[in-house]
């Protein structure tokens, strides 16, 4: 009965091996975003994209319990693990529903699930499962690829209510920070002779005094933010985890930022190939739809069948994180994040190939799949560095 609900598409058939609780999600998850994102909607959420975070969404998903996904009941959440979070972000993405939010935000569900305190947890994953925003920030101006190398400083001194962090630095490309409750901040906290050590992580309320957060343009809105921070004082307790380890709990959420990044691309990448097959499958040029001409039917043909690899490489990788969240997997996350991202580039780049003069138009949405997909390549360790992870993996 079930896969009646859903449709013929490739992807379809891969999704019959789900769970029926995770063909559920799905399902009702493509029914919400069919409805909600039908024609004018989009824009009513998000102000034409300008915004790709719409807050009413991020809420009317945590009253379905999407939003919470990952998160422990007792704090509101729906439980669950990196596997039905990936299939969320599959769908959502695919959807293009404007939730940019979620990506942090689940990055640092993941690391507060792993080091928080009970305070925290409640406080925070608490506010995550209402629909709220986390964001995190580690890239600098100066300290892109090389993330160890985190200028930005954070001393302990006393006050009258207890030990507070002060906290100067910039930041760059910290995204949703504008629409984030809180910020965790990677920053110094003692000088070491190795840069590793001596990290640690801070949240940092957005309204904080002395931070400034302003937006960097990027071709598909505000989707991130340059942060100034200037004195800002937090309490004692808002370090996550331990002082000083900062390095190795960064190390230790990878696989779930990759395999996050990595599901969200693949949603991205199955939107491109889906809007270009539909295109050519309606235009006809020598009286015939041009999808007949055999330079495209391979296309398609080399495209759905990197879709159904990367597929099938994404949700193993996933369902591996869930086995063991505490074992560290570079290689097979690494290798998701990449193939995941350069997909959604190249099914966006040939989505516009295929659809001609037409993919060039901004009304027909490709161009905007392809400035997404750009993007991907480069945040959580651009394709460069997941090779230089993968090959370091083979003894190279
Ligand atoms: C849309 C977007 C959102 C982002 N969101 C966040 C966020 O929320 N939080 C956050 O902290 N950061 C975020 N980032 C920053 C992102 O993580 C960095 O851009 C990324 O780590 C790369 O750093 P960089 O851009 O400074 O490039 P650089 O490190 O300056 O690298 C420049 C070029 O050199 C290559 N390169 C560098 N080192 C090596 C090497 N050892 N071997 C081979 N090639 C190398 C790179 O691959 C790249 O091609 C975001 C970036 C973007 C574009």
């Amino acid at each position: 009965m079930f896969a009646a609900m859903l449709d013929t598409s490739l992807a379809d058939h891969v999704n019959r091996t789900l769970s029926t609780e995770q063909q559920q999600i799905l399902a009702d998850l493509r029914a919400y975003c069919t409805e909600r994102l039908r024609d004018g909607a989009t824009a009513e959420l998000t102000r034409g994209y300008t915004e790709p975070h719409s807050e009413t969404m991020a809420r009317e998903l945590a009253e379905r319990g999407w939003w919470g996904l990952m998160i422990d009941p007792r704090y509101g959440g729906a439980g669950g693990g990196f596997s039905d979070v990936g299939i969320f972000l599959e769908e959502t993405f695919r959807a293009q529903a404007p939730i940019a939010g979620y990506v942090p935000t689940f990055i640092v569900v993941a690391a507060l699930n792993a080091f928080g305190t009970e305070a925290q947890c409640q406080e925070l994953l608490g506010a995550v499962a209402a629909g709220g925003v986390l964001a995190i920030s580690i890239t600098e101006p100066l300290v892109g690829s090389d993330a160890a190398s985190v200028t930005t400083s954070a001393r302990q001194e006393d006050s009258r209510d207890g030990p507070v962090w002060v906290i100067n630095g910039e930041k760059r490309w910290c995204s949703s920070a504008h629409v984030a409750s809180h910020i965790l901040v990677i920053c110094r906290t003692s000088e070491e002779s190795d840069r590793h050590h001596g990290l640690s992580m801070i949240f940092v309320p957005r309204e904080s005094e002395g931070l400034e957060i302003t937006a960097i343009e990027t071709p598909i809105g505000r989707v991130s933010n340059e942060l100034v921070l200037r004195d800002v004082r937090v309490p004692g307790d808002a370090l996550l985890g331990t002082a000083g380890n900062g390095w190795v709990q960064t190390v230790a959420g990878l696989n779930a930022e990759r395999v996050i990044l990595a599901a969200s691309s693949l949603g991205l990448a199955q939107r491109a190939f889906d809007d270009a097959l539909a295109y050519v499958q309606e235009r006809k040029q020598f009286g015939r739809p041009v999808g007949s001409f055999q330079s495209q039917q391979h296309r398609f043909a080399d495209l759905a069948t990197e879709l159904l690899k990367t597929r099938l490489l994404v949700r193993w990788v996933a369902g591996l994180v869930d086995e063991d969240p505490a074992r560290l997997l570079p290689r097979e996350a690494s290798m998701a994040k990449l193939a995941a991202t350069e997909l959604a580039k190249r099914c966006a780049l040939e989505g516009l190939q295929a659809m001609g003069a037409n993919g060039y138009d901004t009304q027909y949405g490709m161009v905007r799949h392809l400035q997404a997909a750009l993007g991907a390549t480069l945040y959580g360790g651009t394709s460069e560095i997941q090779r230089n992870i993968i090959a370091k993996t083979l003894g190279l």
